[in-house]
């Protein structure tokens, strides 16, 4: 992997921010664009929150990429570009939990700290046979504990135990498939590992029952003139906060979770009024090039939600182009006509991009066919 074996505190930062939520081949994939993006602390703190949402793009869970820039800023300001070695401090950086602290000062900096990500957790909980939940204060305070007092007596140890101890959890003591259940090979640890002698190795950690996510819906309009579609930007706190995105309608829950067909959805025309335009924007059929269609339909999972996101597709005239703008623009959110051809450089939410890409393909092909109306697309539905 590019981020071991190194002593560089950014990029180490870089990459156990990259692997919290996201899968390693997705990350040894985009790590590599990251760091040649953003070489240095510098260069990150440097860039537009815009470009650093851009690059993170498809990777989910949006918070990660704005407190890595907020991070970057503050190393910049507080500690003139150089990451303090102290845990403690590193802590109280943004976006940087306790085991992240813990693998930077380890890994850049040899320092005697514990690391506790959720594989080590499991390494740790099946080892000492405990049983509770992890998530609980007193299990998590007990699992600190344990890692603290097993650390190698020599900080010259501390990069390669660390990294043992994180790969021994991803590839031999697995959630679903150890290798002692396997019997791929023989754990190291099967004399002395507390579930393996209790035949607890699959109930430890324990789980807790998840909950049926909630599903919701919403109406996005593709608003285009010729080739640029308007897009509007996130606001910070919400989710994909930062993000440009397609004019959106509040989201409505779902009574119904298994329902395919949402209730309560506005018209491409509600659309307009109530989300971009506050009722300023006259109907009439003339505003638009081409009628108002109503074109894909996608499924997002979330972690803890499903939304379904109905798309309009409202191809503008000169007219409503114009009385659009001076309706929004009264407004206080940021927008602007990017081009099809270049979303690339934009920040998108992936299921976006995603309804984006492929409507802007099947029209390309519906114009090359000179069929002359919009086609409805149907996309794969992915997380
Ligand atoms: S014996 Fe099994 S459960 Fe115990 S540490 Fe080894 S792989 Fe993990």
């Amino acid at each position: 992997m590019p981020w071991q074996s190194i002593t560089d505190p950014y990029a180490i930062w870089v990459s156990e921010i990259m692997l919290q939520q996201t899968q390693v081949a997705t990350v040894l994939e985009r790590y590599p664009k990251m760091m040649k993006r953003f070489p240095s602390v510098a260069h990150l703190a440097g860039a537009d929150i815009d470009e650093v949402l851009a690059e993170w793009s498809g990777l989910g869970y949006y918070s990660r990429a704005r407190n890595l820039h907020a991070c970057a800023k503050q190393v910049v300001t507080q500690y003139q570009g150089e990451f303090p070695a102290d845990p403690i401090k590193l802590e109280k950086l943004s976006g940087i939990g306790r085991s992240t602290a813990g693998a930077i000062a380890a890994f850049a900096f040899r320092i005697r700290t514990p690391i506790l990500d959720a594989n080590v957790k499991r390494v740790l909980a099946r080892l000492f046979g405990i049983t509770g939940v992890l998530q609980e204060k007193k299990v998590s305070d007990s699992l600190w504990q344990l890692a603290a007092e097993l650390l190698p007596r020599s900080p010259t140890q501390m990069s390669v135990y660390t990294q043992a101890l994180m790969d021994f959890g991803a590839t031999w003591c697995t959630a679903k498939q150890p290798v002692c259940v396997t019997q791929k090979a023989q754990c190291p640890f099967e004399g002395a590992c507390q579930a393996n002698a209790r035949d607890q190795v699959l109930a430890i950690p324990k789980k807790i029952p998840k909950k049926k996510s909630p599903q919701f819906q919403c109406t996005v309009g593709i608003l285009t003139y010729g080739n640029a579609v308007l897009l509007q930007k996130r606001p910070a706190k919400a989710i994909w906060g930062g993000l440009w995105s397609l004019p959106e309608s509040p989201w409505q829950e779902q009574a119904d979770a298994d329902s395919k067909a949402p209730a309560n959805e506005l018209t491409g025309m509600q659309l307009i009024n109530t989300v971009l335009a506050n009722g300023a924007v006259k109907d009439t059929p003339t505003l638009f090039a081409s009628p108002v269609t109503i074109g894909a339909r996608i499924k997002h999972v979330f972690s803890h939600r499903i939304l379904q996101i109905q798309a309009y597709e409202m191809p503008l005239n000169a007219n409503a182009k114009k009385e659009l703008e001076n309706a929004i623009q009264h407004g206080e959110i940021p927008f602007i006509w990017a081009e099809l051809g270049g979303l690339e450089q934009y920040g998108l939410a992936q299921p976006i991009r995603q309804l984006l890409e492929g409507w802007n393909r099947v029209r390309d092909a519906a114009e090359s066919d000179q069929c002359g109306h919009a086609v409805p697309i149907d996309l794969k539905n992915k997380p």
